[in-house]
């Protein structure tokens, strides 16, 4: 497997992707997606690897769904890099308890939080601390959905962000729309700051942080299955390589190589 452009092959990695079941199905329809599932959908689009979190769910404390994290990534080790999905609102006790569960006995290999679905500020530091503690003690990124609202602010997420520095935070779409000039801002004053390309739809805004932070702090992602593969591939692979006169070395990086410095930093 490999992905091609412009007559070079690439190893490639999708760094937003979701599984599980849901009790109600998703707009086109989608109640259950499984493994199976996306190692298809990735043969299809050529790409090796999908990190994979969680479909969101109201009112829940993601355990069943951890657990089938776990469980889907044991079925394709090479092909499903599973994260746990954490809401931060059951205590910072339970939050604790939880990711020493999902990080320590499951092995899962990140956190994903969603601000607005899970509803809770990103900036609430008895919340938050728990989850910071956690990354760093397990050596694991977290991923925070960003944009279509203020509570998924990339300015709100970098307060405790900039305070754990030892700590990969990527942002997930990288704020959509109207966020994406401060994810640009705030990957720019931070280090441990990463942009992730999902879901992001005007080419004006892709350049700005493309141009603004540069292509070692940006990761593919397609926030598949709500949207095609496809469609986002080509959006960077096509469309992005063209505008922004990417180099072999550049989409190496993007596709692949970021992502992995970020799951083995500090080992
Ligand atoms: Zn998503």
């Amino acid at each position: 497997m490999a992905l091609r452009i412009n007559d070079a092959e690439f190893y490639a990695i999708d760094a937003h992707s979701h599984l599980g079941r849901r009790k109600t199905p998703l707009g086109h329809g989608v109640a259950s997606f499984l493994g199976e599932d996306l190692v298809r959908n990735l043969d299809e689009a050529g790409l090796d690897c999908a990190v994979a979190f969680p479909l969101g769910a109201s009112y829940t404390d993601y355990s069943e769904a951890n657990q089938i994290m776990a469980e889907e990534m044991a079925k394709y080790p090479k092909r499903i890099i599973s994260f746990c999905r954490i809401n931060p609102n059951f205590g910072p006790e339970a939050t604790a308890k939880t990711l020493d569960h999902c990080l320590g006995t499951l092995r899962l290999r990140g956190i994903k939080l969603h601000p607005e679905i899970e509803f809770f500020d990103p900036n609430e530091a008895e919340l938050m601390e728990p989850i910071y503690d956690a990354a760093r003690r397990y050596h694991v990124p977290i991923i925070f959905h960003t944009g279509m609202s203020s509570k998924a602010s990339p300015g709100v997420i970098a307060e405790l962000a900039a305070q754990n520095k030892d700590v990969p935070v990527i942002l997930g779409h990288m704020g959509v729309s109207e966020y994406v000039k401060l994810a640009v801002a705030v990957a720019r004053q931070n280090e441990n700051i990463f942009l992730e390309t999902s879901v992001v739809g005007w080419m004006p805004l892709l350049l700005e942080a493309f141009r603004g932070v540069g292509t070692s702090k940006i990761l593919f992602g397609s926030d598949h299955p709500y949207n095609p593969l496809a469609m986002e591939v080509e959006k960077i692979a096509k469309h992005v390589t063209k505008a922004a006169k990417l180099k072999q070395d550049d989409l190496k990086k993007v596709f692949a190589d970021n992502f992995l410095s970020i799951l083995q930093h500090d080992r």
